[in-house]
């Protein structure tokens, strides 16, 4: 049976068939996580980037992993949080949806996704949480090829805001 598994811890690290990467629209790096993915697959991962001349909010696109552990990265700029009348919601689910329609395609059997939005784009972190596992669990029904997603949690506060969630959801 395929599931979601919620975890803290660095998704650089972590031996999987594709980690997504909370990219911006340029897709040539920044901060937070991008720029932690981006200078642990090395320098090779720019430049693969920078052919896609950049993605729009809510899309995705996938490069090798590089000398990560992971196989491949899927990059995907979420929305930046702008009160919420924006479209933001369905630009979180459009990110979330996109990079597993992406990692099915690839043939990838275990995803792991970073928190995205809630980091420098301000995303308020209840919401957001509600959004990737609402998005996610959808995706798991309806497709046999991803089996396991594991939403990587850098720090505690965040860990306990997608356990609630996920509680919410199976109540
Ligand atoms: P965004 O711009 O989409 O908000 P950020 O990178 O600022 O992206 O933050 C998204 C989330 O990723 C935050 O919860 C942040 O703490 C987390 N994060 C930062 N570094 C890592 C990492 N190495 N592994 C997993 N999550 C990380």
């Amino acid at each position: 049976m395929n599931k979601i598994k919620i975890i803290q811890g660095d998704i650089t690290t972590l031996k999987v068939d594709a980690i997504v990467n909370a990219a911006n629209t340029t897709l040539r790096g920044g901060g937070g996580v991008d720029g932690a993915i981006h200078r642990a697959a090395g320098p090779e991962l720019d430049v693969a980037c920078a052919r896609f001349h950049g993605c729009n909010t809510g899309e995705a696109r996938i490069t090798p992993g590089f000398r990560l552990p992971a196989r491949y990265i899927i990059h995907t700029p979420g929305p930046f949080w702008q009160g919420g009348h924006h479209g933001e919601a369905q630009l979180l689910h459009n990110s979330y949806y996109n990079s597993l329609a992406l990692a099915a395609q690839q043939h990838c059997e275990t995803v792991a996704f970073p928190s995205i939005s809630t980091g420098v784009y301000a995303y308020p972190l209840d919401q957001a949480a509600e959004v990737a596992l609402t998005t996610i669990a959808d995706f798991l029904k309806n497709n046999q090829v991803v089996q396991t997603v594991f939403m990587v949690c850098f720090d505690p506060r965040t860990l306990t805001a997608y356990q609630q969630a996920y509680q919410e959801l199976n109540r």
